[in-house]
Order: structure tokens, then C-alpha cells, then sequence
């Protein structure tokens, strides 16, 4: 028998499990289980369902949230920025000169660098800010009711934890940077991928212009 959902040892968001808990109750109502029975048949369904949903929007390396589950929060940022003109902002950040890293040390270093910038990055950012492996050693975070100007403090605030992160492997210290590019959501934007590619420029900027560097980009600037 499985643990109950309370015991999980993961982490999910809160409308995730909403959506979960609705599913449930549906699959319930359409088998005849009896009552002594449904508590165990809802935690035993509560448990594989949670965990495969977890598994499905987690990188399985950095336990951020992955690119599907970016694909979707974005979709419906998007549309709420849209609807309620909410300031929005999206950042792409990746880390430099990496494969240097891998070359230098192994991939095993690598991997380790990776999930150091990912607790730097959830450490850094409110917890209203999902930040997300985008893929390799390229992030996004969503920053929500924060336009491009509040979005420097932070960002900021994050570059210069990582260059100051004092990394050691195999006692063998490996310094990292992070280029950073962020845009800010406007009416003019006619998708989340354009969306996504306007913040992608602005990280193209931030490596062209030297790299270790935030560049904030927007129509308005
Ligand atoms: P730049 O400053 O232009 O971003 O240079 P870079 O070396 O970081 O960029 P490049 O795209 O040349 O190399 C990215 C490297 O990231 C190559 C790839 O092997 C490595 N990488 C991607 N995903 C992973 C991973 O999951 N683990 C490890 N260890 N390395 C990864
Ligand atoms: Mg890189
Ligand atoms: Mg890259």
C-alpha cells in the first residue's frame, strides 16, 4: 500500500494538485467502490497519479520544472498579460562558456555545476517566479507583476551570485558566469514564441557583448 499523498516527498504546484484532486473525484464517481474501500482506492490513485505528474513537469537532473511544464505556465501567463495587461517579464539566462567545463572537469562536473546554478537560481528568485530548465545549460524564469525595470534588481542580484558562487569539484574550484537576457511583455507580441524569442535576443546580446552580463531589452527602452 502506498503512503498517503500528505507523506509525499515531492513538491508540486498548488494547481496542479487542484487539477488532480478534480480528476480523481471524477474516476471515483464512476466505479461502484464500496465505502470501506474508497479511502485507500483515493490515496493508492492520489499517489501514482501525483508522482507520474510530478515526473512529467520535472528535469529529472536539476529538479526544476521542465520545458513542458515552461510551455504551459507561459501559455497561460501569456494569456493573462494579455487579458489583464499584467506585467510580465521573461529572462533567459545560460551559463557560460560551459562546455569548457565539461571539456575541463567531465561531464560528472558538469552535471553538479548545473544543479548549483539551479538552487542558486531557486534561492534568488520569489517563489511567485518560476524558474525553469529550458534545456542544456539554458534557463528561463517567469517573473510575474514585475516589468522590465524591477526586473534588474534580481537579475542582478543573481549574476553576482553566481560569479562569486565558489563552485569546488573534486577539490578542484570551477568558476562559472551567467549571461542574462530579459524582455518584457507587450501588446505588439503576437505569441509566446515570439515572446520567447525576444528574450532569446537579448541573451544573444548579452553573450555578444562579452558575456557575464544582464541585458534588458524592450520596445520602450
Ligand atoms: P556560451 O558562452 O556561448 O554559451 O558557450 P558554451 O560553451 O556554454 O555553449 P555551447 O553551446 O558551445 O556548449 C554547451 C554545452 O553544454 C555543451 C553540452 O555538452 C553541455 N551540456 C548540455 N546539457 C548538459 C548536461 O545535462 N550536463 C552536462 N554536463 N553538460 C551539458
Ligand atoms: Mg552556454
Ligand atoms: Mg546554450
Amino acid at each position: 500500500m502506498v503512503e498517503n499523498i500528505a507523506e509525499m516527498d515531492f513538491d508540486i504546484p498548488d494547481s496542479v494538485l487542484d487539477e488532480i484532486q478534480q480528476n480523481i473525484q471524477d474516476i471515483i464517481r464512476t466505479f461502484d467502490i464500496p465505502e470501506e474501500n474508497k479511502l485507500e482506492v483515493i490515496n493508492q490513485i492520489n499517489y501514482i497519479y501525483t508522482r507520474t505528474k510530478y515526473l512529467s513537469i520535472t528535469d529529472e537532473l536539476t529538479g526544476l520544472s521542465n520545458r513542458r511544464c515552461f510551455d504551459t505556465t507561459l501559455e497561460k501567463e501569456f494569456l493573462r498579460a494579455q487579458r489583464y495587461k499584467n506585467k510580465l517579464t521573461l529572462v533567459m539566462f545560460d551559463i557560460d562558456f560551459f562546455k569548457q567545463v565539461n571539456d575541463t572537469y567531465g561531464h560528472q562536473c558538469g552535471d553538479y555545476i548545473l544543479k548549483q546554478v539551479a538552487n542558486a537560481a531557486l534561492q534568488t528568485f520569489r517563489k511567485t517566479d518560476t524558474v525553469f530548465r529550458f534545456g542544456g545549460e539554458e534557463f528561463v524564469v517567469i517573473l510575474t507583476e514585475t516589468d522590465i525595470n524591477q526586473s534588474l534588481i534580481p537579475l542582478e542580484r543573481f549574476r553576482k551570485t553566481i560569479e562569486t558562487l565558489n563552485a569546488s569539484y573534486q577539490n578542484h574550484p570551477v568558476n562559472i558566469t551567467v549571461s542574462i537576457g530579459a524582455y518584457q511583455f507587450e501588446d505588439t507580441l503576437s505569441s509566446k514564441e515570439e515572446f520567447i524569442q525576444k528574450a532569446d535576443e537579448a541573451l544573444y546580446q548579452a553573450k555578444n557583448s562579452g558575456r557575464n552580463k544582464t541585458v534588458l531589452l524592450n520596445n520602450s527602452l
